[in-house]
């Protein structure tokens, strides 16, 4: 069967709270993901972060980390856009990524969430009022945009999918050839963090599979957002998925208090019991079509 492709979401904005560990500054961010390289990650998915963890959209933080992770390894490099989606424009939410591709310190991927969808924050059940205005609004006008740039850019653009009118969309833009195939997929499970996805339960993962498109590449990878991606591995192993962990999306404190590194660690375990071996960064380079 093909290898398996881990990549690791460090930080998102998860908070230390509840585990020590999360990655915040240049430095921290470029260690982990390193020590995530090392037990067997592919790709590094970060969030820039300010040094008291609140969210960084500056775009020198983020070409410093791009240029710390690449002086230590070969990981596949996956920023986020920054959170300043609610109502910038397309040019903007890409500005960051335009400027590392002028100077020379492009990623290697870049994500697009093939949607809109409310993302309103749970909290112990209830809403968080402040967050219950919150929209993340995704036209298609600005997907064909980023779409192009990407291209243009020759960075593997990375399909976040929340739901499965978000398939249908991929879908149509892999026939449109406005995205190369093979399509890189994230299937969004949001356990508890929103409602925007699907539950993170064996049935929400399994009908984000049963409605892939039949005429379109699709290579696959299942996050967890606000839940316990663990006990949706097996399942994702056994249907030809990969996997994206890490304490971004939730703190592993059933582990103890565990480093990324040490999710990714466990997903290898994990693999090799399903007889699915770890793709490197190399070989994810050639099952995903990254140049
Ligand atoms: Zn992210």
């Amino acid at each position: 069967m093909k290898k398996l492709i881990i990549e690791c979401r460090v930080n998102e904005y998860n908070t230390r709270e509840r585990n020590r560990n999360v990655p915040w500054s240049t430095e921290e961010i470029a260690r982990d993901a390193k020590s995530c390289r090392d037990a067997g990650a592919a790709i590094v998915h970060f969030h820039g972060r300010k040094h008291d963890g609140s969210p960084e959209h500056a775009y020198e933080p983020y070409r410093d980390t791009v240029l710390a992770i690449r002086g230590r390894s070969d990981i596949l490099i996956h920023p986020t856009l920054g959170y300043v989606t609610l109502d910038a424009s397309a040019e903007e939410r890409l500005g960051n990524m335009r400027r590392m591709v002028e100077d020379g310190c492009a990623p290697d991927i870049a994500p697009m969430d093939m949607g809109s969808t409310n993302v309103s924050v749970l909290r112990d059940g209830r809403y968080l009022p402040e967050s219950e205005e919150r929209v993340y609004q995704n036209s298609t006008a600005t997907l064909h945009y980023f779409a192009d740039r990407l291209k243009e850019w020759q960075l593997k653009p990375y399909l976040q999918v929340w739901n499965l009118s978000f398939m249908r969309e991929v879908a149509q833009f892999a026939r449109l050839e406005w995205v190369a195939q093979p399509v890189f997929v994230e299937f969004v499970c949001t356990d508890n963090h929103c409602i925007g996805g699907h539950p993170g339960t064996p049935k929400g993962l399994q009908a984000f599979i049963d409605f892939l498109p039949s005429d379109i590449h699709v290579e696959w990878t299942v996050c967890n957002y606000g839940g316990n991606l663990f006990p949706l591995c097996a399942q994702a192993l056994a249907q030809g998925g990969h996997v994206s962990i890490g304490l971004g999306d939730w703190d592993y404190r059933e582990l103890g208090e565990p480093t990324n590194a040490d999710l990714v660690d466990h997903v290898v375990r994990i693999a090799h019991e399903a007889g699915r071996e770890v793709a490197t960064p190399a070989e994810a380079r050639e099952i995903l079509g990254i140049a």
